[in-house]
């Protein structure tokens, strides 16, 4: 038989396959031994009592059932090498890569176009950015194979609510080689020592169904049948010619896409974002709190996480993007810009405990950069980037303040020991971020710190600037087709787009999107593609 059990562990009993084999006879009141088989179908942390508790569910085969059934069955893909029909992909991100794995299911062969280097290049970049400060701007944090999701913090929920569709995400993430973990945790996390590995995996199975993937290949325009006001393919850096549907999964940190757009004359809308900074606290500290015990997480339990929102001058306050055990990195895009990120590794071991705390900004909040129209929010990060820019003296040595300093404007005479590589030095971040930000970020940075006693502490620092929290842009599309609203043949997708704000929702969106492309091809007139460019 097959039975679901729901237990509530102490972390102990719940840390080893063993341990868990003893609860569950315990509670069904059977001999170990009785138990054929278990599976854990749901594990959460409840920390919510001074005595932090694992809520587990779990699939038991006793009787004549030997076995429990995995939750993922693995997808066969088809080959799809001599297909009738193409799309390109521009941008090889979650969004972009799930779309062609999408696009396989449908028989329709994948063309990925890729401006940066593939993950094992990628990783020699990152190295020297984060050494000797060099950036290369095809081939950094947010650009080059897998997208900003490879060297991440490869945090996998999301607040999206089609359930199935992030199960068939973290399904195709398993089946490419991430832990089975990810299929049962309430807050599931590969981090970015295993992220490479699924990406080129993924990959793998990109081309060996019969799709193709092209590095160092950065698209610079869109190729426009102005008669049917369809996108044909597009153009590269090079000048070759790509023909077919395009999924354009660029990114939010694709200025030059946005660019190319808003000369062009393409439909795009200024978006709301948010922009702030990392905060950076001992990660002992917040297990202290989290968990309530002075010892911090102990033996069983994993590092710890917080989540803060409120209110303050009508805009949300906010953690983003929390790295327990996880470092600060430098996920600058380009020359002149400063840009902090976090990132961790699957252990999440780091001494360190990070997040963004940002404050909602929203067109027309700032209003000098206005006369950027649809560009304005860009205008805005871009101007914010180069001040810390130029405040670091042309250097990716960030500015930072203590917590403490920063709530009463006073410069901190020192700081403690930072994750980020690149260095810290002390800064007037209260003086270097608008008003508008600094205000709302210290009334927020009181009021979590009297929801949560010993989060706001001189041992913990800002280092800015976080402001690539989502795409600064909206490219609109239609609501059914997918396709841009004037554009046939354009399927913006992603967090670029402006339709997703992480890892899963971006698969998600480049995923429906090849679904819709899949429906609208056989009205679409550009069906019958040209293949002769490649
Ligand atoms: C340091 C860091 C940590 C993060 N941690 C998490 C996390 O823990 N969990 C989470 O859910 N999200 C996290 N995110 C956000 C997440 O990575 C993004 O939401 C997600 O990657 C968006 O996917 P995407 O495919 O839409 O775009 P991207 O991942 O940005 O991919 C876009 C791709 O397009 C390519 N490209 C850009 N321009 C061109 C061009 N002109 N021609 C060809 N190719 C081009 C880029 O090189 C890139 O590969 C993190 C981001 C960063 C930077």
């Amino acid at each position: 038989m097959i039975h679901d059990i729901s237990l509530r562990l102490h972390p102990r009993e719940a840390a080893t396959s063993e341990m868990l084999r003893l609860a569950v006879a315990r509670q069904m009141s059977l001999l170990p031994q009785e138990i054929n088989d278990l599976y854990v179908v749901r594990r959460s942390i409840d920390a919510r009592q001074r005595q932090v508790m694992v809520n587990v569910t779990v699939r038991v085969a006793t009787g004549d059932t030997s076995e429990v059934k995995e939750c993922w069955t693995p997808k066969r893909f088809q080959d799809v090498s001599s297909a009738r029909h193409q799309v390109i992909i521009a941008g090889a991100g979650p969004a972009g890569l799930f779309a062609a794995l999408k696009a396989i299911e449908f028989g329709i062969r994948p063309i990925i176009l890729e401006r940066g280097k593939d993950v094992d290049r990628r990783r020699l970049d990152i190295a020297a950015l984060n050494r000797k400060g060099v950036v290369d701007p095809d081939s950094n944090y947010c650009f080059g194979e897998g997208g900003a999701g490879t060297f991440s913090d490869g945090k996998l929920f999301t607040r999206s609510k089609k359930r199935g569709d992030v199960s068939e995400i973290l399904g195709l993430l398993y089946q490419h080689g991430a832990d089975e973990s990810i299929l049962v945790d309430s807050h599931p996390h590969i981090g970015s020592d295993r992220l490479p590995i699924i990406i080129k995996n993924i990959r793998k199975t990109i081309l060996d169904h019969g799709g193709n993937v092209f590095f160092d290949t950065r698209v610079t325009d869109l190729l426009v049948d102005r008669r049917r006001m369809a996108v044909t393919g597009v153009a590269v850096e090079d000048g070759r010619h790509f023909m077919g549907p395009v999924v354009l999964a660029t990114g939010h940190s694709a200025r030059d896409i946005y660019r190319m757009l808003d000369r062009r004359g393409v439909e795009i809308e200024p978006k709301g974002l948010a922009i702030g900074v990392r905060l950076e606290h001992p990660q002992h500290l917040i297990d202290m709190i989290q968990y309530h015990s002075p010892k911090g997480r102990g033996k069983w339990l994993p590092a710890a996480e917080y989540k803060f929102v409120c209110q303050s001058g009508g805009r949300g306050v906010y953690s983003f993007c929390m790295c327990p055990g996880g470092v600060i990195v430098p996920a600058v895009s380009g020359p002149g810009q400063l840009v902090v990120n976090g990132m961790s590794a699957s252990a999440r071991a780091s001494r360190y405990a990070n997040s963004g705390m940002v404050v909602e900004i929203r067109p027309g909040d700032f209003p000098e950069f206005e006369e950027e129209g649809n560009l304005q929010m860009l205008a805005l990060q871009e101007n914010l980037e180069k001040r810390f820019y130029e405040e670091a003296g042309h250097t990716l040595n960030a500015p930072a303040q203590r917590m403490t300093d920063f709530v009463v404007c006073r410069e901190s005479s020192d700081l403690p020991s930072s994750s980020y590589l690149p260095g810290i030095h002390p800064s007037r971040m209260d003086l270097l971020l608008p008003t508008f930000i600094s205000s709302r970020l210290r009334e927020g940075f009181r009021i979590f710190g009297q929801r949560s006693r010993g989060f706001m502490s001189e041992d913990a620092i800002l280092v800015g600037l976080e402001s690539r929290t989502s795409s600064p842009v909206r490219i609109p599309r239609d609501r059914e087709t997918l396709q841009h609203i004037a554009l046939a043949g354009l399927y913006p997708v992603g967090e670029g787009a402006g339709y997703a704000g992480g890892i899963v929702s971006a698969a998600i969106d480049g995923q429906n999107a090849v679904t819709a492309l899949a429906g609208n091809i056989q009205v679409d007139l550009h069906a019958d593609c040209n293949i002769n460019d490649l």
